[in-house]
C-alpha cells in the first residue's frame, strides 16, 4: 500500500465517517502515523442526503475529499479501499489493494441498510444510505415525472407519482417533507402538462407514531407539519411485499407505486475476522468497553454506530446518529494521546445535545433535554447546527444559500440518467 516504515506508532483507521474524520483530526501531527482507509474517496454528511435526493443539494455540497481533511497532516495517509478482512493474530488488515499492518486499529464503519430479511423489498426499493443512492433516487423521482407525463392510463400515471417512503424516523419524515415541497412548489411550475393533485406521498411507519425516538410534542408537531404539506401518514403499517409496483402492509392497504423508499432501519456493517464475544449479532455491533477497546482485544478499538457500548443510561448502547460517532472519535483521540504518554485513560462519557429533523422548508422538530419546541425557529436551529457540522467552508456557503433560499428548481434542470 506504499506507507512508509516509521518508528511512529501505527494507528490504522477503518472509515471516514463522522467517527473516523474527528479521530484522525485529533491524531494529526502527534508523533503518531495515521491511515485512514475508506472505499469512497469523500466524507458523507449522511444528514443531508435526503436534499441531494430531492434536488435540493448538489453531491458536493454534501461529500467531502478525505484527503484535503488530512492534507496538512504529516504523517498521515489515506488509502482509497476496501477492508475485506482483519487478521487479528498477525495485526494486519487485508484490503482490495493488498494488506497492512497495524499497532492499533480503529474500526469505523458505521451502518448499512436493514431490510430485515425481506429480500423482495431489498431488490426493488430504494435505499439512501449513499451519494450514489441519493443520485439513483433523485434520478427516478425526475423520470417518474417524464413517466406520468406520457402514461396512457390514469392508473400508470398514479403508480408514477405515488412515492411510498417505508420508516417515518428522522430520515424519512425529512425526506417526505422535501418531496412533498417538489409535489407543492416544483410541479405546478415545471411541470404544467401534470396534475400536482394526482401526486401523493405515503410515509410508512411500524410504531404508533412518527419520529418515534424523539418526544411526543416532536411527534405530534412532525405529524402535523406533515399532514399540512399532504403527506399521507400510516402509523402501524408494516410493508409485507413490495414486487416495483404493489405494496402489500400488514393491513388493507395496498398501494401502486413504481417508487419505495427504504429508510426503516439500518444494522451494523463489520468487518469479518474477529470472534469470540466481539460482534454482537443481533444489533450488529462491536460490544466495546468504557474507552471503546473491543472486548478481548487489547489494540483493536471501535468507534460510532458500529461500537455498542453498555452504560446504566444507555443499556443499549448509544443512539446511531452523528454525535456518538463525533464525541468518540475525538475522545479515543485524546486517549490515544495518554496511552502513548504512558498515562491512565479517561472513560467515554456521551454528552446528549438533543435530536431535531426538519419537516419541508422552514419547519422543524427539536428536542432539547426537557425543551421541546417546533417552527421557523427550529428550522433556523436545525440548519445552523448541521453548517457548523458539515465539513469545508465552501461547502458550508453554498449549503446555506441554497436550504435558506430553496433554489431547489436547479433539480428540475438535472440530467435523468
Ligand atoms: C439518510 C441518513 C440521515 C441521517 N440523518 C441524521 C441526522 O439528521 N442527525 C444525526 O445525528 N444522524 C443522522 N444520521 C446518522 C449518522 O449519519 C450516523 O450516525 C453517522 O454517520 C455515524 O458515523 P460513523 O462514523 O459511525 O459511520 P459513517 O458516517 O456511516 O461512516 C462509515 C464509513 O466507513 C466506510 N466503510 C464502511 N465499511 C468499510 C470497509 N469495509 N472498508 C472501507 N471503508 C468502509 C464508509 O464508506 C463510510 O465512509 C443519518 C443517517 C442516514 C443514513
Amino acid at each position: 500500500m506504499n506507507i512508509p516504515e516509521s518508528n511512529l506508532p501505527r494507528v490504522v483507521i477503518i472509515g471516514g465517517g463522522f467517527a473516523g474524520i474527528n479521530l484522525a483530526k485529533t491524531l494529526a501531527n502527534k508523533n503518531i502515523q495515521v491511515v485512514l482507509i475508506d472505499k469512497h474517496n469523500y466524507h458523507t454528511f449522511q444528514p443531508l442526503l435526503y436534499q441531494v435526493s430531492s434536488s435540493g443539494l448538489e453531491p458536493d455540497s454534501i461529500a467531502y475529499p478525505l484527503r484535503k481533511i488530512i492534507k496538512k497532516h504529516k504523517t498521515s495517509f489515506f488509502r482509497l479501499t476496501e477492508v475485506e478482512q482483519i487478521l487479528p493474530e498477525k495485526k494486519q488488515v487485508l484490503t482490495t489493494i493488498g494488506h497492512i499492518p497495524y499497532d492499533y486499529l480503529v474500526i469505523a464503519t458505521g451502518t448499512k441498510t436493514n431490510y430485515f430479511g425481506n429480500k423482495a423489498v431489498e431488490r426493488n426499493s430504494m435505499p439512501m444510505k449513499t451519494v450514489p443512492q441519493a443520485l439513483n433516487l433523485r434520478s427516478l423521482i425526475l423520470q417518474n415525472f417524464e413517466n406520468a407525463a406520457i402514461a396512457d392510463s390514469k392508473e400508470e400515471r398514479e403508480a408514477y407519482l405515488n412515492f411510498v417512503i417505508v420508516g417515518a424516523g428522522p430520515t424519512g419524515v425529512e425526506l417526505a417533507g422535501a418531496i412533498a415541497e417538489l409535489k407543492n412548489n416544483i410541479l405546478p411550475r415545471d411541470y404544467r402538462d401534470l396534475n400536482a393533485e394526482d401526486m401523493h406521498i405515503h410515509l410508512l411507519e411500524g410504531a404508533s407514531r412518527v419520529l418515534p425516538p424523539m418526544s411526543e410534542h416532536a411527534s405530534k408537531k412532525s405529524a402535523h407539519f406533515l399532514k399540512a404539506l399532504g403527506v399521507n401518514v400510516h402509523c402501524n403499517t408494516f410493508v409485507k411485499d413490495y414486487d416495483g409496483l404493489t405494496v402489500t402492509t400488514n393491513s388493507d392497504l395496498v398501494m401502486q407505486s413504481e417508487t419505495l423508499i427504504w429508510a426503516a432501519g439500518v444494522t451494523g456493517a463489520p468487518v469479518k475476522g474477529l470472534d469470540g464475544n466481539a460482534l454482537l449479532e443481533k444489533p450488529n455491533r462491536y460490544q466495546v468497553d468504557a474507552y471503546n477497546r473491543i472486548v478481548d482485544y487489547n489494540t483493536i478499538y471501535a468507534l460510532g454506530d458500529i461500537a455498542l457500548m453498555n452504560t446504566p443510561k444507555y443499556p443499549k448502547g448509544h443512539p446511531q446518529v452523528a454525535q456518538p460517532a463525533i464525541q468518540q472519535g475525538k475522545h479515543l483521540g485524546k486517549n490515544f494521546k495518554r496511552l502513548l504518554a504512558k498515562q491512565k485513560l479517561k472513560p467515554f462519557q456521551y454528552f446528549d445535545k438533543g435530536s431535531m429533523a426538519t419537516v419541508g422548508r422552514n419547519k422543524a422538530v427539536v428536542d432539547i433535554k426537557k425543551l421541546n419546541f417546533g417552527g421557523p425557529f427550529a428550522w433556523f436551529l436545525w440548519m445552523f447546527v448541521h453548517l457548523v457540522f458539515l465539513v469545508g467552508f465552501r461547502n458550508r456557503v453554498v449549503t446555506f444559500l441554497l436550504l435558506q433560499f430553496d433554489i431547489r428548481c436547479r433539480g428540475m434542470d438535472q440530467a435523468v440518467e
